[in-house]
């Protein structure tokens, strides 16, 4: 009964909120109180983004702390029991410094205690949430060239996509829901798999296109070789209406859920196809590799967040084939839920370097 009270007010809750958040003065228009003010929005002198910011982080660091002092350990079997990996152990460690440090602190507490007007004094600002995960940022400054093609291809290939299961502020919210006992069985029951959701994958590779598109139009704008203001900002708008706001906050975290923690991670984030080629490109030698202990249980495909089918490179016919997988077939984030969940430690991690790459493997 109260996780049905639950979804019934979460998808409105989360459309009403990120629908001030993104789009306050169209909120205020269409709630027919078009004079009011925006700091309507405002609650004790800070943004909404704020607020947003503090009951996310207070989710993420909360169940980290709770699974890292000994909460139920979500992939627990009756054949398999016992405290969570020294992996998951290291990884929610990474998730809880990450957020609060690096998404809470540095972002919204640190500079509004160094305003002179004092913390509880937030600007009045038209919109505010601004997305993390394109690519288009490396067309507009040299940092952002620096970030996505060097320190994300060098991330890659080192560490696999784990900077979506162990830093990626979208990630920690969909880590931290997936070791709750609702949000594991989400993620066993909801996440789509199959051919056909397999092939929906097709989709962010478009996302990443548009993203690099859209980039590259910002780049020649900035360098006053064409300008094109009104294709810029119509290209703009959409993305944050459609792309932005309707696929990557209001269905990529409203559809936990329905859909699982990480639709918006497999089939919209441009920034997770881009590390799923370079993966590739580079030859990363990340891997998960199976081992001949399997038994043909398939509680490692259940447990995949990303809908990734684990336990056909395991075994055919519950006959172990050790055959590797990694970023060259497959999206993984390398959150370890497979490995944690087998009940006969037939998964692990490759060794870097250990594994054969794309082509090579038996
Ligand atoms: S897929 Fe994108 S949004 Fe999801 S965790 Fe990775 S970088 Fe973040
Ligand atoms: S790897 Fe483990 S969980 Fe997956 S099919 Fe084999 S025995 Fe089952
Ligand atoms: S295959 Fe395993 S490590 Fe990779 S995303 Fe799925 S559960 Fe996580």
């Amino acid at each position: 009964m109260a996780e049905r009270i639950f979804l019934a007010l979460f998808l409105p809750t989360v459309l009403a909120f990120y629908s001030i958040h993104k789009y306050p003065r169209q909120v205020l228009d269409f709630s027919g109180f078009p004079q009011a003010d925006i700091s309507l929005f405002h609650l004790a002198g800070k943004a909404p983004g704020f607020w947003y910011a503090s009951i996310y982080t207070a989710l993420v660091c909360g169940a980290c702390l709770w699974l890292l002092r000994g909460g139920r350990n979500q992939h627990q079997t009756k054949r398999k029991k016992g405290a969570p990996s020294s992996y998951q152990r290291a990884k929610f460690r990474s998730i809880f410094l990450a957020q609060l440090i690096a998404f809470y602190l540095v972002p919204y507490v640190v500079p509004a205690m160094l305003r002179p007007e004092g913390f509880f004094h937030d600007p009045v600002a038209i919109g505010g949430k601004a997305a993390h995960v394109y690519v288009w940022p490396a067309f507009t400054s040299a940092g952002g060239a620096i970030y996505i093609f060097m320190v994300i291809p060098l991330a890659v290939w080192f560490f696999g996509k784990r900077y979506c299961s162990w830093f990626c502020s979208c990630g920690n919210l969909a880590e931290a829901v997936g070791v709750l006992p609702w949000g594991a069985r989400w993620v066993r029951e909801r996440t789509p798999r199959g051919t056909g959701a397999r092939k929906l994958e097709v989709l962010q590779l478009v996302i990443l296109l548009f993203s690099l598109f859209f980039g590259l139009m910002l780049l020649l704008d900035g360098l006053a070789l064409v300008t094109a203001d009104g294709l810029l900002a119509s290209t703009a708008a959409a993305q944050d209406l459609v792309i932005d706001f309707a696929f990557g906050s209001v269905i990529g975290v409203g559809a936990y859920p329905l859909l699982g923690t990480r639709i918006w991670c497999r089939y919209g984030c441009p920034l997770a196809q881009g590390m799923k080629l370079v993966g590739a490109v580079t030859r990363s030698r990340f891997a998960v590799q199976p081992n001949d202990k399997c038994r043909g249980l398939n509680l490692c495909t259940a447990a995949c967040p990303m809908g990734i089918d684990v336990a056909s490179y395991a075994h055919r016919d519950k006959q172990p084939t050790e055959q590797a997988f990694g970023l060259w077939d497959t999206p993984c984030i390398g959150c370890g839920g497979c490995i944690e969940s087998c009940p006969v430690d037939a998964l692990a991690f490759a060794p870097l370097g250990g594994v054969p790459i794309a082509g090579e493997s038996s």
